[in-house]
């Protein structure tokens, strides 16, 4: 694999890392250790470190001449949710697991950092943003709500994300809207609760619930113009406790997902009035909550044709994967990119001749045959775009 020698050479001790980091995973804001892991090595690379930004945020700044400054980020949380791997290092926290490959990026920026620190072919500032709380909880908002770029400013910044779906050696690059916009919804239905056998005595709000969750699909497929992707979801519906008892009320709860402000601003009032309107229909009454939780991710063109030219230099014209669709899933990085220009770039980490389970997943296991080709691409970013 084509990677920077110093940094294949790194692939043990780095591998060390991510698998210590994956057996003690930590969640939004509450990732002390790693935080802690990540500084101790900062420091051990002769990285000046500034820790506090966003409860566990730590930013790492490596400075050589006058020149331009570089922002990359790495999510640092793990997932709420057990893991199923059985894997020698699986996570000893019982109902916590680094299934989003977290750990994997913490590692390949820290294998960037001891390389660039040794190496120095750099001229300028880099600036190593390691940030909490990725998973939903907008832990990239934080830190730039409570002045990371004031305090360590960038001219550009760039993130990465594992792709167990991509082949091992790949990187995929694409300029503009990548990622949607993320908000969740809460609806409440207020009934009246009667007898099972007699419902006619009060209004039942499972039944309102359920025509809500089935208009609310209109939304995409009639209101709004179907060349605008709009996801709405209802992903949890709770009500009811007892077999012969209709409950005084039902709550739903959701996310939408879109690629323009605009039509999630438009998406929100329509979720209201339907959920309302359905409510009143039927005697009910609902009161809403909506949140809009993250931006739409948006690549810069002269940072993606930067980090284009990296792939290139490094894995060749074979290294740079065709098609990098759009997804509706979301990423806090759109702070950062609505604050700085830069890229998000996708990271192929696909298991030759074996499954590779999806992010997320109870069984996902992150490849550590990608850490160097990440930690190498991160390298050379900063060699290119910081030449000497
Ligand atoms: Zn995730
Ligand atoms: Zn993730």
């Amino acid at each position: 694999m084509p990677v920077l020698k110093r940094i294949a050479e790194m692939q043990g001790e780095m591998t060390a890392w991510r698998r210590d980091l994956h057996a003690h995973p930590e969640i939004a804001f509450e990732e002390h250790r790693t935080s802690a892991f990540v500084a101790d090595k900062l420091r051990e690379f002769g990285i000046e470190v500034s820790q506090g930004l966003a409860k566990t945020g730590v930013v790492g700044t490596l400075a050589d001449g006058d020149g331009p400054s570089i922002g990359l980020r790495a999510d640092m949380d793990a997932l709420p949710m057990p893991e199923l791997t059985a894997l020698p290092y699986q996570s000893t926290v019982p109902g916590k697991m680094h299934a989003c490959g977290h750990d994997g990026h913490t590692t390949m920026l820290l294998g960037a950092a001891k390389y660039l620190a040794e190496s120095r072919n750099f001229k300028g500032t880099v600036r190593f943003i390691f940030q909490p709380a990725e998973e939903l909880a907008g832990g990239g908002r934080v830190m730039v709500e409570e002045g990371l770029f004031d305090q360590f400013p960038v001219d550009s910044v760039y993130g990465m994300h594992n792709q167990p779906n991509m082949p091992t050696g790949r990187i995929a690059i694409r300029a503009g809207i990548g990622m949607a916009s993320a908000a969740s919804f809460k609806i409440v239905v207020h009934g009246r609760g009667s007898h099972a056998a007699s419902p006619h005595h009060g209004i039942d709000p499972i039944f309102v619930g359920s025509q809500i969750v089935s208009a609310l699909q209109s939304i995409s497929s009639r209101v709004t113009n179907p060349i605008e992707s709009i996801v709405v979801s209802v992903t949890k519906f709770h009500a009811g406790d007892a077999v012969n008892v209709l409950p005084d009320t039902a709550v739903l709860d959701g996310t939408a997902r879109s690629f323009a402000e605009d039509s999630e601003t438009s998406v929100a009032g329509l979720i209201r009035r339907i959920a309302e309107g359905t409510a009143t229909a039927h005697g009910a009454t609902a009161d809403i909550e909506y949140r809009h939780l993250y931006p739409v991710l948006v690549n810069a063109e002269a940072q993606s044709l930067i980090a284009e030219n990296v792939v290139r230099d490094l894995l060749g014209d074979d290294g740079l994967e065709p098609a990098f669709p759009r997804t509706m899933a979301s990423e806090d990085f759109s702070f950062m990119l609505n604050a700085r220009p830069g890229c998000f770039v996708g990271l192929g980490t696909a298991f030759e001749g074996r499954e590779s389970h999806p992010l997320h997943s109870s069984k996902y296991e992150f490849n550590d045959e990608a850490l160097p080709i990440g930690a190498s691409f991160w390298a050379r970013l900063v060699e290119m775009e910081l030449a000497k």
